[in-house]
């Protein structure tokens, strides 16, 4: 079985000129260490499952995506948190929405899996999961970064003049997502955000709702989505795609571009990344860039955040 592991950081990426080129080869050297732990699970013949949880866990450590460490602030000023992950061989899947003190939003959202029910816990329910099963927690300070409350002034300044719909993507959003096809041909995926900048105290969006932001079949596709996340529950993006592929035959790159053609129609920015149940992958995005990487089968690490791929040496 051809072995595949793609990555996004988030369709918010800044134009290129408002980072130094310092900045871009650090974001990139994260999105590459991603890419290594994924591929460190599954060059072993680790489970695609264990692989995402891998890959998301490093970009919800770095400061420079919007989940974990990081995270965008909502209209409080506080961060709160949204992840799910899926098995595409058993179709078991685990989210938490609007937790407050879980370092690592994935590594609940699986425990919470792996617990089997319920699929999605909530705000308290979810931080005291964690504190149940031991997973890390920390205060919520822990998320804040000086970007991310520059975010959150210029938003407030914006809805105040009027200008909030005018807001650059990277002003607004972004996540962090990884998709899986492991020695036996199982899919997985795995989405893990801050939401957007000023967002309404208690708003969930797509990424711990499966079907929308995640979603993973075997035998069909794994996606993980990054973009307005109302769209992408209104259109169930993962299943949508999912269901092109199993019931009109489609490719995962023709079904992956219609579904994001629609949402390009409602003028929001979107992106994703996919595994067919070959292992073929997709990253595609309508906005300026999109943080991403893959490893192709022979090892190789591809990551980039505008146009140009930049290869970053052997992922094992
Ligand atoms: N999809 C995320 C959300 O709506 C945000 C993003 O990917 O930019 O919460």
């Amino acid at each position: 079985m051809t072995l595949a592991l793609a990555i996004h950081g988030g369709c918010g990426t800044l134009p290129k000129s408002e980072m130094t080129p310092a900045e871009w080869a650090a974001a990139r050297a994260d999105l590459a260490a991603s890419l290594r732990a994924g591929w460190a699970v599954l060059s072993k013949g680790g489970p695609a499952v264990d692989a995402v949880e891998a890959s998301v866990r490093v970009m919800e450590n770095s400061h420079h995506f919007n989940a974990g460490h990081g995270a965008a602030f909502n209209t409080d000023g506080e961060h709160e948190l949204d992840a799910s992950i899926m098995d595409g061989a058993t179709l078991a899947a685990g989210a938490i929405c609007a937790a407050r003190r879980i370092k690592n939003p994935v590594t609940a959202a699986k425990a919470l899996m792996q617990r089997g029910d319920p699929l999605l816990l909530a705000g308290p329910a979810a931080d005291a999961f964690a504190d149940h099963e031991g997973i890390d927690t920390v205060p919520n300070a822990y998320f804040s970064t000086e970007r991310r409350r520059n975010n959150l002034a210029s938003m407030k300044i914006r809805e105040i003049v009027g200008t909030a719909a005018e807001a650059g993507e990277a002003e607004k959003h972004g996540t962090v997502g990884a998709v899986a096809c492991d020695v036996h041909g199982h899919l997985a995926a795995a989405t893990s955000t801050g939401g957007y900048t000023n967002k309404p105290v208690g708003r969930v969006g797509d990424s711990p709702i499966i079907g929308a932001g995640t979603y993973a079949r075997d035998g069909r596709c794994a996606v993980s989505g990054t973009g307005k996340g109302e769209y992408f529950i209104r259109y169930c993006v993962g299943h949508e795609i999912a269901s092109l592929i199993a019931y009109k035959g489609l490719s995962l790159e023709a079904a992956t571009q219609a579904v994001l053609d629609e949402l390009s129609a409602h003028r929001i920015g979107a992106g994703l990344v996919a595994v067919g149940a070959d292992g073929s992958i997709v990253a595609p995005y309508n906005t300026q860039g999109m943080y991403r990487g893959w490893v192709t089968p022979d090892g190789l690490i591809h990551v980039a955040t505008h146009g140009d791929v930049e290869m970053a040496g052997q992922a094992a």
